[in-house]
């Protein structure tokens, strides 16, 4: 048998059942599994002895027959979501100290179903970042590594930690956030699965916010099933955030085995953006063949308003997180850094607390809802995210999912990109127009480059439809055989 830490978290569970080993065996592997790869940084904080004693209470729970879907299976938490006595920093170091008295939603409907918490994973600063590397921790490091290079990649962001601990086997799966991208992108990066649900589809509350509009909570993990299974728990309305959507969650893992004959496949063509590396272009064109082969009908659509997505959700996003940020003041939340005054107070804790990306958020987000501004920016913005929900309101009268490449490269070197924040807000091409109209999307690693690194086809589905989502990204993943992992060299 594999080392435990290397199953499918599918596997884990049949595993747990059969009791081929005891939650507090898997929880274990996993635990010296994260204690040799700290060079990755992918936890900020890993809560030995929690874990231990929850897998403990999983056992007796077992032996009880009083189990859960998840019962006995070690998580990794993005630290973006409060989690109660466990520090939470969301990459900042404003939060450096704050432990909440709560758990959020999410994570508390994992625990519900009996998962165990490994710890806290690594992020960009409030999750603004596509490459971890904004994180006032350090970054993360890929463990994917490019064929015979030493050069350390980024994993991708701002669930870096989270993608980066999946990938190389230091958790069955993990919590993530999305509101541009940053549970897809990374997933694309590090050969897992990321899935984006529908805006409501899982509770906000207790997630530290970055843009409340667009901010949403989904699963990374190794393969689509196990994506399933983590959204099953993950999901659901919550009286707690007035935007929770008050739907039936259906069985997702019974999705992914959904017949695709007669799905109608739209292609954007609008995502054929200049200076695409041909190799994406190629995956993008089997992913059509593959999809072909099971029967879907493959139809070009167009989505005319996508050139404005980028510009637009860069003044919305920072417009929300300027309004939210205002609240780390030393006063109400944050680390205080003492002035002679209070406006020297104020400027020590905002200007030193906040690194360089969120204090340039900030900047922009205030500047765009100025008055005399908001009209120009903030209003317009608005307006061109109107056009772009309906676009896709368009699209999907005449198909059913649309198929595009996650990003437009495979991972980078760390420090290759992060002094041109421009050619960073790149990354998110492909996936910030299903955050400006609150779809659904999933990331399905589906071939290595030629440089041996992966790459990811996007599903972007209906509103409230993952469940298609589900079925075409698991039909993805069989065709691509995509089975690899990065070679450990840490
Ligand atoms: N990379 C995007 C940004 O920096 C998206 C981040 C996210 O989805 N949290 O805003």
């Amino acid at each position: 048998m594999s080392k435990l830490n290397e199953l499918t978290l599918a596997e884990a569970r049949k595993g747990l059942t059969d009791k081929t080993f005891s939650a507090r065996e898997l929880t274990s592997a996993h635990l010296d599994a994260i204690e040799s790869a700290g060079v990755l940084n992918a936890y900020l904080l890993s809560t030995t002895d929690l874990a231990l004693t929850m897998a403990d209470a999983s056992d007796a729970r077992r032996m009880n027959a009083q189990t859960g879907p998840l019962d006995g299976i070690p998580l990794g938490i993005k630290d973006l979501f409060c989690t109660k006595g466990v520090r939470t920093t969301a990459g900042s170091k404003i939060l450096g100290d704050f432990t909440p008295t709560y758990e959020s939603t999410v994570s508390a409907n994992l625990w519900r179903d009996g998962a165990v918490m490994l710890g806290k994973l690594n992020l960009d600063e409030f999750a603004m970042g596509s490459s971890n590397e904004t994180s006032a921790f350090g970054p993360v490091v890929n463990p994917w590594r490019a064929k015979g290079e030493a050069q350390n990649l980024v994993p991708g962001g701002s669930s870096g930690g989270s993608a980066a601990a999946v990938a190389a086997q230091l958790c069955l799966g993990a919590t993530a956030t999305d509101t541009g991208g940053s549970i897809r992108q990374p997933a694309s990066f590090t050969g897992t699965v990321g899935v984006k649900p529908t805006y409501g589809r899982c509770s906000r509350w207790g997630i530290v916010a970055f843009a409340s509009s667009l901010d949403q909570a989904g699963p990374i993990a190794r393969t689509v099933e196990d994506a399933a299974i983590l959204l099953n728990s993950m999901a659901g309305y919550d009286p707690k955030d007035s935007t929770s959507i008050k739907a039936d969650v259906p069985d997702f893992t019974a999705a992914c085995t959904q017949p695709l004959k007669g799905k109608r496949i739209g292609i954007p063509k609008e995502y054929r953006v200049d200076g695409m590396p041909a190799e994406i272009e190629k995956l993008w064109a089997n992913g059509m063949d593959w999809l072909r082969a099971e029967g879907c009908e493959i139809i070009d659509v167009s989505l005319p308003h996508t050139k404005y997505a980028l510009p637009a959700y860069y003044i919305i996003a920072p417009a929300e997180a300027s309004s939210n940020l205002a609240r780390y003041d030393g006063m109400r939340y944050g680390s205080r850094i003492e002035g002679a005054d209070l406006a020297e107070t104020y400027q020590n804790t905002r200007g030193q607390g906040f690194g360089e990306e969120v204090r340039r958020r900030i900047m922009i987000g205030t500047y765009v809802l100025s008055a005399g501004f908001y009209d120009a920016y903030y209003i317009r913005a608005q307006k061109v995210r109107a056009r772009i929900t309906e676009d896709f309101k368009n699209v999907f009268e005449k198909c059913d999912a649309l198929l595009t490449p996650t990003t437009p490269s495979s991972a980078f070197g760390i420090g290759a990109r992060n002094n041109d924040p421009l050619q960073m807000y790149l990354n998110d091409i492909f996936t910030v127009t299903a955050n400006l109209a609150g779809l659904p999307g999933i990331s399905v690693p589906a071939a290595l480059d030629n440089t041996g690194l992966p790459l990811g086809l996007q599903v972007i589905g209906k509103a409230l439809d993952e469940e298609t989502c589900f079925a075409v990204g698991a039909a993805l993943e069989r065709a691509a055989g995509f089975n690899t992992r990065p070679g450990k060299w840490w």
